[in-house]
């Protein structure tokens, strides 16, 4: 405990040997950015046209990649990997690297989404429970004036629904395909099929749809603030606290990474 809250609270000094703003966490290489920053490069993305993959990695996510060893190959060939979450931030400050902001995953699909109408955007929501995407689809026509949801899909399906899935998406032509399956199924899922997809920008959100829809709420202000917004989801599903474990031992293997580098 005196180790954990000495590690957590330490003083940092960055290193000057980053590369293209790519920091390794346990293996992982995250892009040390902005918001702005991640929304000019996925404006970028957009013109291009080229399918591409973001991942938005917390502290679960990197933990998950150091004993998935697919997913981890995922999060490094992706061509943006956002640090979401507070653990995200420490780690990269803790081994000696700047990172300016956290840049959760729900805030960045609303930047996005915001965008959308302006640019005559598509997006296509897939994932969450029956009717969950719907509302959401619903809650984004309310918050994002003239937005094109051109298509929802559950994230409960089996392999032979998925030809389906596939065809109906591609059907829809999204630019902005939001695919809430779940860490690491969304991001498992959306490797194996994005070329075939051929959307240009594609995004694992993970709870985004059930929070848009009133399902989840997401911490207070202050608690995002203070860097508790682990401590709120905890609160509010207890299934999910088992996973806390995963944050203090996140913190030690960071640390121990740090020692032998
Ligand atoms: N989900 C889904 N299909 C699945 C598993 C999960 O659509 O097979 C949805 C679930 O309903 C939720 C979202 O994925 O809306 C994210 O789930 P969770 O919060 O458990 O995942 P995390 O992103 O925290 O790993």
């Amino acid at each position: 405990m005196i180790l954990l809250k000495r590690i957590v609270n330490e003083e940092f000094n960055f290193r000057s040997d980053v590369m293209n703003n790519k920091v390794d966490i346990l293996g992982v290489s995250v892009d040390s950015v902005t918001m702005q920053e991640a929304i000019s490069k996925i404006e970028t993305f957009f013109e291009q046209r080229k399918p591409t993959l973001i991942a938005t990695a917390n502290a679960e996510m990197l933990m998950r990649a150091t004993h998935d060893e697919e997913l981890k190959k995922i999060l490094n060939a992706a061509e943006l990997v956002v640090p979401d979450g507070a653990g995200t931030v420490w780690a990269a400050h803790h081994l000696g690297y700047e990172m300016p902001e956290r840049v959760a995953g729900y805030d960045l699909a609303q930047e996005l989404m915001k965008r959308a109408p302006l640019k005559n955007r598509r997006v296509y929501f897939f994932g969450s429970a029956p009717g969950v995407a719907d509302k959401a689809k619903l809650k984004a026509e309310e918050l994002y004036s003239g937005i094109k949801i051109v298509g929802t899909r559950n994230g409960f399906f089996k392999a032979e629904d998925e030809p389906q899935i596939i065809a109906d998406i591609k059907t829809a032509q999204p630019d902005l395909l939001l695919v809430a399956l779940g860490v690491p199924k969304q991001e498992k899922w959306l490797a194996k099929y994005k070329d075939e997809l051929n959307v240009p920008v594609s995004i694992g959100v993970g709870g985004t749809f059930d929070v848009m829809a009133g399902i989840m709420k997401r911490a207070p202000l202050w608690m995002q603030k203070a860097k508790l917004e682990w401590l709120f989801r905890a609160m509010l599903q207890p299934k999910r606290a088992g996973r806390l474990i995963a944050l203090p031992k996140f913190v030690l293997k960071v640390h121990s990474s740090k020692q032998k580098s």
